[in-house]
C-alpha cells in the first residue's frame, strides 16, 4: 500500500520536478565549487605570469643598460685590432692605426684615455700588460697610439724596456694584438667653456694631442695654448701636425720648446723657445692663470711644474696630470701636513716583500705599495697605475690591505692590486 502511494507520487509531475531542481541546484553548486578552484588556480598562475614578465622586464632592462654602458665605455675583456699602418714619427717613436679585427663599431673614447694592451712576448710566461694613450681623437675606423722605446736610465746596462722595444721592433702592419677598451680618469671634459694649458714634455704629448684634435674638431673655440717640450728637433714628433694645428685654428696657441736645439735648427722656424717649458714662461705668455691645465711628461718635469703652478697660485683643482712612469708627482705638503708626517714618521708597522728579501717600514708619505716598492727597487709589474689593467696585482702571504680608491680590475681573494692600496698593519707581500 505505501509503495503503491509512493510509486504514485514519484509519477507525479512535482516530483519529477523537484528531483530536476535538486539536481540542477547540485550541478550548478559542483560548478560553482569546480570554477572557484580554477579560478584560484588561474589567478595564481596569472600572478606567476605577471611576476615571470616583471623579472624578464627587469633582466631585459638590465641588459639593455648594460649595452649602453658598453657601446658608451668599450668591451668587456680583450678584443683583437689588426694593426692598419706603423709610422714612423720620429727617433724610437712610432704610431699604430689600429681597427678592429671584427669589423664592429667601434666605441667613442675621452680625449686622454688610454687603450690597454696584453702582448704575449717570446719567452714570457704570461702576458705582459702596458698601457698607451689614444693620441688622437676619436675616429669612426681606428684608434691610434703613438710610442716612444723606453730607454734604460743613463749610465746603467739595464735593457731597453720590453713592450716598448716590442712595439718599435717587432709589430708590424698585419698583426693582430689584444686589446682592452679605453680607460682613465686623465681626460679633457668637451662640454666645459673653460680655456686649457696642455702641457708636456717628449712622449707626454699623446694625450694632448687627443685633447686638441677633440676640442677643434668639435668646432669649439675654447682657447688652447699647447706647451710641448723635446730636447732636439730629434725627438720632435708631430712637428709638422703641430704646425698645421696652430696654422688652422686661431684659438690654438703652439708653443714648442726646445732645450738643446741643433745649431742648424732656427728658432722661430723650427721651435718657440730655447729652454724647458716652465711656469716661468706661463707667466710670460698667459694674460692670467685662470686655467684648466692638463700635464704628461716625465716625472722630475711633471713634479716642477705641478710645485710651480701651485706657487703661482693655481688651485690643485685646475691642475689634471697622467703619469707614464712610476715617479709620480707628489703635491707639495702644507707645511702643517708636513711637521705632521715628521712627528710620526712611520706607520709602526713593515712591510715585507718576501721574494726581494727585503722589509720596509710603511711611511704615510707613501701613497701605495707600489710607490713604496719603486722607491725600494722592488720590482712589480706595473700598467696603468689606476687599478684597470690588473697588472700590479701581487699575492698576499699575510695582512690585510686598504684600497685608496675603486679598481676596474678584478681582484683574486687573497691578491692586492698594489698601485691603489695601502696596508692597514703589517703586511707580507709574494713580491
Ligand atoms: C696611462 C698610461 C699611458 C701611457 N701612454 C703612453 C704613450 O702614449 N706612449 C708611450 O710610449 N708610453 C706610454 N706609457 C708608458 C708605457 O705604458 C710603458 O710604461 C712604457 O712603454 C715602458 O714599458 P716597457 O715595457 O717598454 O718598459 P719596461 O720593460 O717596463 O722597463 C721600464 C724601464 O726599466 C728599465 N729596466 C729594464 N730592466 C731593469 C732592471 N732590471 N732594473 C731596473 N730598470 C730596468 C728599462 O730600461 C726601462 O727604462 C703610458 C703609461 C701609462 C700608465
Amino acid at each position: 500500500m505505501f509503495t503503491e502511494i509512493l510509486d504514485g507520487i514519484m509519477e507525479t509531475p512535482a516530483y519529477v520536478a523537484g528531483w530536476l531542481i535538486i539536481g540542477g541546484l547540485l550541478l550548478h553548486v559542483g560548478l560553482l565549487a569546480g570554477g572557484g578552484a580554477r579560478r584560484l588556480w588561474f589567478e595564481r598562475r596569472r600572478g606567476q605570469l605577471e611576476q615571470e614578465r616583471l623579472l624578464l622586464e627587469i633582466h631585459g632592462a638590465r641588459l639593455r643598460i648594460q649595452t649602453v654602458e658598453q657601446a658608451k665605455s668599450g668591451w668587456n675583456g680583450i678584443r683583437k685590432f689588426t694593426v692598419e699602418k706603423k709610422v714612423l714619427e720620429c727617433a724610437d717613436t712610432c704610431s699604430f692605426y689600429l681597427k678592429p679585427h671584427d669589423s664592429k663599431p667601434l666605441p667613442p673614447f675621452k680625449p686622454g684615455q688610454y687603450l690597454t694592451f696584453q702582448l704575449v712576448l717570446p719567452g714570457l710566461s704570461k702576458p705582459l700588460v702596458r698601457c698607451y694613450s689614444l693620441s688622437d681623437c676619436a675616429r669612426p675606423t681606428h684608434y691610434r697610439v703613438t710610442i716612444k722605446r723606453c730607454l734604460p736610465p743613463p749610465k746603467t746596462e739595464y735593457p731597453p724596456g720590453l713592450g716598448s722595444s716590442f712595439f718599435c721592433d717587432v709589430v708590424k702592419e698585419g698583426d693582430i694584438l689584444d686589446v682592452k677598451a679605453p680607460n682613465g680618469h686623465f681626460f679633457l671634459d668637451l662640454e666645459k667653456e673653460r680655456p686649457v694649458v696642455l702641457i708636456s714634455g717628449g712622449i707626454g704629448v699623446t694625450p694632448m694631442i687627443s685633447m686638441a684634435n677633440a676640442l677643434v674638431e668639435s668646432g669649439s673655440t675654447r682657447e688652447i695654448w699647447f706647451f710641448f717640450g723635446a730636447r732636439s728637433g730629434e725627438d720632435h714628433m708631430f712637428k709638422t701636425y703641430m704646425a698645421e694645428l696652430a696654422a688652422k685654428h686661431p684659438n690654438v696657441h703652439m708653443q714648442v720648446c726646445y732645450s738643446r736645439p741643433h745649431p742648424n735648427e732656427v728658432r722661430g722656424r723650427d721651435y718657440h723657445h730655447e729652454g724647458r717649458v716652465s711656469v716661468e714662461l706661463f707667466k710670460q705668455l698667459l694674460p692670467s692663470n685662470n686655467y684648466d691645465y692638463f700635464l704628461c711628461g716625465p716625472g722630475p718635469f711633471m713634479q716642477t711644474i705641478t710645485d710651480d703652478l701651485r706657487a703661482w697660485g693655481v688651485p690643485d683643482a685646475w691642475v689634471h696630470f697622467e703619469a707614464f712612469g712610476p715617479a709620480s708627482v707628489k703635491r707639495v705638503a702644507k707645511p702643517e701636513d708636513k711637521a705632521a708626517a715628521a712627528a710620526a714618521p712611520s706607520a709602526g708597522f713593515d712591510v715585507q716583500f718576501a721574494r726581494s728579501g727585503k722589509t720596509v717600514a710603511w711611511n704615510t708619505s707613501f701613497g701605495s705599495i707600489l710607490d713604496l716598492a719603486d722607491d725600494k727597487g722592488v720590482k712589480i709589474d706595473a700598467g696603468c697605475r689606476a687599478g684597470n689593467c690588473g697588472s700590479c696585482l701581487v699575492a698576499i702571504k699575510s695582512g690585510e690591505v686598504e684600497y685608496l680608491g675603486e679598481h676596474g680590475a678584478e681582484v683574486e681573494r687573497g691578491s692586492c692590486l698594489t698601485c691603489i692600496c695601502k696596508p692597514k698593519g703589517p703586511l707580507v707581500l709574494d713580491a
